[in-house]
C-alpha cells in the first residue's frame, strides 16, 4: 500500500503532461482511500475537489505545479481532518461533563480512563460514573480502571436503570465539585434501537457538554453508517479513534467525521492508560495515505525547492557545475533524510542521482566535507577543476583531513558534472517548470 501512493507520487513527479498526470494521480488516490476504508462517497467527494483546485488556480510563485498539486492533496485531507492545528482538548467550562458512547468492543471503559488519566495530569478533578448496566462485569472494570488512575467512580451494581445511574452520578461528582465528569456507556443491547434509545434518553436527561463517539479504527466501512445512527440518537460532538497501534489506517475514521460533522480528538494507541494521544491532522493523513511522513515530505519539498534556486537549476543544466553547487545538494541530500529515495525525483526528476544516500555517513562526510569547501579558494570553488595534486594537499591540511577526503568530494563533483551532461540530454528545463 505504501508502495502504491509512493509509486504513483514517482509517476505523477516525472510524467510529462500536467493534466495527465493529475488525472492518474487522482484516480490512485481513490483507490488508495477506498482501501483505507474510507466512504467511497466520501472519497470521491474529496478527490473530485482536489482536482477541480489542482486545474483551476495556479499555485504561488516559486512553486512549481507539480509540488503545489501535492500540497493541494494534503490542504484537503488535513483540512476536512479538521486543519493544521491539533484540536482543543480544553474543558470550556466546569464541571466539563464528558459521555462516552459506541459499539462494544470499541474501546469506551479503556478510553474512559485513559481521558481521566489525561484529565488529572492536566490537574483538573476527576469523576467517573459506570452507567454500562448491561454487562454484568462493566462496573468491576471501570472500578478497577478508576483505581488504577486514581480518581473516584460511581456505579451501583445491581440496578439495571443506567439512565437514573447517570443521572445520579454526574450529580453526586457535581456536588463534590469535579472538574471533568466522564460517563462510561453500554455498546450493547438486545436490540440495537434498544442502545440508541437508552443513549437517546440518556442525554436528555443527563444534557452532557460533549458526546464522544469512540469508533474503533479497525471497523472499516461500517463507520459511516455507525456514526450516523449514534449521531441521530445523540449529537456526536467529537470523535476518538481507538486501537490504531494495530495495523488498520482508520480510514473509516474519516467517514465517521463526515457522518457526523464531529471532528477527531484523540486517538488510543495502546491498551495502556497513558497510550492516549491528542489529535494530530497531519499524521493521520499521512497515515491514511501510507505515507510515511506527508507532512514532513511538503516541508521538505519546500526546502529542496529552496536550496536549489531556478539559478542552480540552469547552472546543472548548461553545465556550469561549480563547487558551491555541488555542496548545496549534498546539503539538500542530508536534509532529505530517509526520504532522501522518493526526493531524489524532485530535482533531477527521475535522474537517479549517481550515489547512495547513507545516512549516518553522510552526517560523518558531510562536516569534513563542509571544512573542505571553507579551505578552498573562491576560484577553486568556481572552477574545480584547477585543482590537482599539490592544491588538494594545501586543502586537506587547511581542513584537517586526509587528501583522500578531498579527492573524495571532487570524485562527487564528477558525478555531479556528469549528471549535468545527462540532464542536458533530456527535457529538463520543460520539466523542472523553468521557462528558458
Ligand atoms: P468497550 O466495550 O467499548 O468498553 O471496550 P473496552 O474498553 O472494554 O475495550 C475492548 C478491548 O479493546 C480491550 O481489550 C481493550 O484493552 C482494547 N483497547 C481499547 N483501546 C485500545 C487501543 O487504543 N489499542 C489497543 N490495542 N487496544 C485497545
Ligand atoms: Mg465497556
Amino acid at each position: 500500500v505504501f508502495d502504491n501512493i509512493r509509486s504513483a507520487l514517482a509517476r505523477f513527479l516525472k510524467g510529462g503532461d500536467y493534466e495527465k498526470a493529475v488525472d492518474e494521480f487522482i484516480r490512485e488516490l481513490q483507490k488508495e482511500l477506498v482501501r483505507a476504508d474510507v466512504n467511497l462517497k466520501l472519497a470521491m467527494e474529496l478527490t473530485s475537489r482536489i482536482k477541480e483546485r489542482a486545474l483551476k488556480a495556479e499555485p504561488p510563485p516559486g512553486i512549481s505545479r507539480k509540488e503545489w498539486f501535492i500540497t493541494v492533496v494534503y490542504e484537503e485531507l488535513t483540512r476536512l481532518l479538521g486543519g493544521e492545528r491539533k484540536p482543543s482538548v480544553k474543558p470550556a467550562k466546569k464541571p466539563w461533563v464528558i459521555m462516552l458512547v459506541g459499539l462494544q468492543g470499541s474501546g469506551k471503559t479503556t478510553t474512559t480512563a485513559k481521558l481521566a488519566y489525561f484529565y488529572k495530569l492536566e490537574g483538573l478533578r476527576v469523576g467517573l460514573v459506570a452507567a454500562d448496566t448491561f454487562r454484568p462485569a462493566a462496573y468491576m472494570q471501570l472500578k478497577q480502571l478508576g483505581e488504577q488512575v486514581g480518581v473516584p467512580v460511581y456505579g451501583e451494581p445491581g440496578n439495571s436503570d443506567a439512565v437514573a445511574i447517570a443521572v445520579k452520578g454526574v450529580e453526586f461528582f457535581r456536588e463534590r465539585k469535579m472538574d471533568v465528569i466522564i460517563i462510561d456507556t453500554a455498546g450493547r443491547h438486545h436490540r440495537e434501537e434498544d442502545l440508541l434509545e437508552e443513549m437517546k434518553k440518556m442525554s436528555e436527561h443527563v444534557k452532557p457538554d460533549e458526546v464522544m463517539l469512540v469508533i474503533d479504527a479497525a471497523i472499516g466501512q461500517q463507520a459511516f453508517n455507525i456514526a450516523r445512527r449514534f449521531h441521530e440518537a445523540t449529537p456526536i460532538g467529537s470523535i476518538i479513534v481507538t486501537k490504531l497501534d494495530g495495523t488498520a489506517k482508520g480510514g473509516g475514521a474519516l467517514s465517521a467525521v463526515a457522518a457526523t460533522g464531529a471532528s477527531i480528538k484523540f486517538i488510543g494507541t495502546g491498551e495502556k492508560i497513558d497510550e492516549l494521544e491528542v489529535f494530530n491532522p497531519p499524521r493521520f493523513v499521512s497515515r491514511i495515505l501510507g505515507l510515511g511522513d506527508i507532512e514532513s515530505l511538503i516541508e521538505k519539498v519546500r526546502r529542496v525547492q529552496l536550496d536549489f534556486t531556478e539559478e542552480d537549476a540552469r547552472r546543472l543544466i548548461e553545465g556550469k557545475v561549480n563547487m558551491r553547487l555541488v555542496y548545496k545538494q549534498l546539503v539538500s541530500l542530508r536534509k532529505m533524510g530517509p526520504l532522501g529515495k522518493i526526493m531524489q525525483m524532485i530535482p533531477g526528476l527521475g535522474v537517479k542521482i549517481p550515489f547512495e544516500v547513507d545516512s549516518k555517513q553522510l552526517e560523518e562526510k558531510m562536516s569534513k566535507w563542509l571544512a573542505i569547501i571553507n579551505s578552498m579558494t573562491y576560484e577553486e570553488l568556481d572552477n574545480p577543476d584547477i585543482i590537482d595534486r599539490s592544491r588538494m594537499k594545501r586543502i586537506a591540511r587547511g581542513a584537517g583531513v586526509e587528501v583522500e577526503d578531498v579527492k573524495e568530494l571532487l570524485k562527487q563533483y564528477e558525478l555531479v558534472k556528469k549528471l549535468s551532461k545527462q540532464l542536458r540530454r533530456k527535457d529538463v528545463l520543460k520539466r523542472l517548470g523553468i521557462r528558458p
